[in-house]
């Protein structure tokens, strides 16, 4: 059994320290820092046998070159990508073994163009997907289109309903606010910030998600319904799935 710990970094960032049963070696997704990496690991004794990263940017890989120096970890990341340090570049269709599961590479542009995410099947099925799909979210535009963000949440919320999603951020809260004004008939938002707002209070993480989670409380995936339809109608074009869903990023940067 794999088990999956997020350990907080730098504002509102979770490293994902994956583990399998009792082995002392262990990998990291996306180290924005090195700091709070070393302190787990050399409070639990463990190996830092891989790190897997996402994307370019330094809240995700800014503890990179600390943890090279000290562990000698193989790193997996984006080909084509800036990215220093990486072992193991990595895309489209890839698997690599981590852990003694198979990661399977899914490229996920449009936060950034060299956005990949890692997801690997079994019970339960896990994904990490970064910048990507938040819970109740996505990532903004930096460097895609519109359409590369909107066809890389497809692909992933083509992955089986209760694949686990691990995002990055902790933005639970703030994607459930707008999502009240963005899909406003949908009870399960409603219910959804409620939680939130409880594991909030008492400093819980709000992840993992689900994809099937996800497919009801993401207005981003729910750009076909009437009421996340409607709500973008009164912002911007509502002609298509597409522009309704561009409409909406737009909105939330506003929001
Ligand atoms: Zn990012
Ligand atoms: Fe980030």
């Amino acid at each position: 059994m794999m088990s999956v710990t997020p350990i907080p970094a730098l504002s509102d960032n979770y490293i994902w320290l994956l583990r399998q049963d009792t082995s002392q070696s262990v990998c990291v997704v996306d180290p924005g820092e090195a700091a709070p990496v070393i302190e787990i690991l050399e409070r639990d004794s463990l190996k830092l046998d891989t790190i897997l990263i996402t994307h370019h940017h330094h809240d995700h890989t800014g503890g990179l070159n600390e943890l090279i120096k000290r562990y000698s970890p193989r790193v997996i990341g984006p080909a084509n990508s800036s990215i220093e340090g990486i072992d193991v570049a990595v895309g489209e269709g890839d698997e690599v073994r981590v852990m003694g599961r198979l990661f399977e590479v899914i490229t996920t542009p449009g936060h950034t163009l060299d956005h990949i995410s890692y997801f690997t099947p079994g019970i339960p099925a896990l994904l990490f997907c970064g910048d990507t799909l938040f819970c109740a979210g996505c990532g903004r535009l930096f460097e895609g289109s519109p359409e590369q963000m909107f066809a890389s949440l497809k692909k992933i919320t083509e992955l089986p309903e209760d694949t686990l999603v691990f995002a990055a951020h902790e933005y639970t809260q703030a994607n459930l606010t707008f999502a009240r004004a963005a899909d406003p008939d949908n009870k399960d938002v409603e219910y959804a910030l409620q939680e939130c707002e409880k594991a909030r209070a008492l400093d819980r993480p709000t992840l993992p998600s689900t994809i099937g989670r996800e497919l009801k409380i993401n207005p981003y995936l729910r750009v076909s319904t009437d009421s996340v339809r409607q709500a973008a109608g009164t912002q911007g074009s509502n002609d298509d799935d597409l522009a309704t869903f561009t409409t909406l990023r737009e909105w939330k940067n506003r929001f």
